[in-house]
């Protein structure tokens, strides 16, 4: 209250960020129509021998004045707003553009994955929507992966859930994102039309130090061997992580440990370069 005993229900901080919101989003439109958006990209390996298994997509957006926007503030927004629907389908198809360059380029045993959103799923005729981006983009179903977070899958309507197993019997690879943070019961995982599940970072970082933490990270990576399920560990930032991870038996690791997200262009020379040779 306000000393007055009035609620306050407007706060100068809500002010700020309500205004935060509106101007970002106002922007974001803009940069749709300018091409401020462009793709990074950055490798799973194989824990056994640092191979490369694919390379998650992540949208960065450069503002002519603000520089950087960071995807943990514009992504909400968009997906308030609905906004994600239209950027979403210029990163479905971009990504597919790429890897399918690469892809005629020799790169053909690795995929792109690409992070789709709750509201995507919601509002896109998943299946359609999909196979359609791809024949444009002239992409094999096997080259292409979709990430969607557990919360989302919890909310997933049954269309949706049945358009993921048609998508996955096209030959594309579905993972849960961010595993371990979306309070499914782990019996659901049985029925989810899955192939990968992506612990989250919060696990790996604290791992090391909390034993209970460690002992839920061993479970998820039991749990998924037994479902034969492929298993990445996210955010993975050091040897010592990456160790634990491997004793496990986790198959994959992203992080900064192997590689930051990069421009097209260095993975392009980086990776054809050592694949082709
Ligand atoms: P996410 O899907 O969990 O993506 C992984 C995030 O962890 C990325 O952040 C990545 O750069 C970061 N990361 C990877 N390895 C490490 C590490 O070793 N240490 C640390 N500290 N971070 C690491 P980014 O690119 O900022 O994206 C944040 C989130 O924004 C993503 O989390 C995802 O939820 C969302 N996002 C990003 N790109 C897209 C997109 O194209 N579409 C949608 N719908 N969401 C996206
Ligand atoms: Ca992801
Ligand atoms: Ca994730
Ligand atoms: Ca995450």
């Amino acid at each position: 209250t306000d000393g007055r005993g009035i609620f306050r229900v407007y706060s100068p901080e809500m002010g700020s960020k309500m205004r935060r919101y509106h101007y970002l989003l106002e922007e974001m439109r803009l940069a749709l129509g300018s091409n401020n958006f462009s793709l990074s990209f950055q490798p799973i390996v194989h824990v056994d021998d640092c191979s490369i298994d694919y390379f998650e997509c992540l949208v960065r957006w450069h503002h002519p004045v603000e520089g950087t926007i960071t995807p943990t503030e514009f992504i909400p927004i968009a997906e308030e707003s609905n906004l994600i629907l239209e950027l979403g389908d210029w990163i479905l198809f971009e990504a597919c553009r790429q890897m399918s360059a690469w892809y005629n380029a020799g790169m053909t045993k690795v995929r792109i994955s690409v992070n789709i959103s709750g509201v995507q799923l919601k509002h896109r005729k998943l299946y359609d929507w999909v196979i359609e981006t791809i024949e444009k983009a002239g992409l094999p179903p096997k080259a292409l992966m979709l990430e969607i977070t557990e919360s989302c899958f919890i909310e997933a309507s049954r269309e949706t859930t049945e358009s993921l197993q048609k998508l996955r019997e096209k030959g594309i690879t579905i993972a849960i994102d961010d595993f371990g943070t979306g309070f499914s019961s782990l019996c659901t995982l049985a029925e989810l039309p899955v192939d990968v599940i992506k612990i989250d970072k919060l696990f790996i970082d604290q791992a090391n130090d909390n034993p209970k933490y460690n002992k839920i990270l061993n479970s998820i990576s039991e749990l998924g061997k037994d479902l034969n399920l492929k298993v990445v560990a996210e955010g993975v930032e050091c040897a010592e992580q990456f160790e634990l991870v491997r004793k496990m038996g986790i198959q994959c690791v992203q992080g900064y440990l192997v590689s930051k997200p990069e421009t097209s262009n260095n993975v392009g020379t980086k990776v054809l370069r050592t694949n082709l040779n």
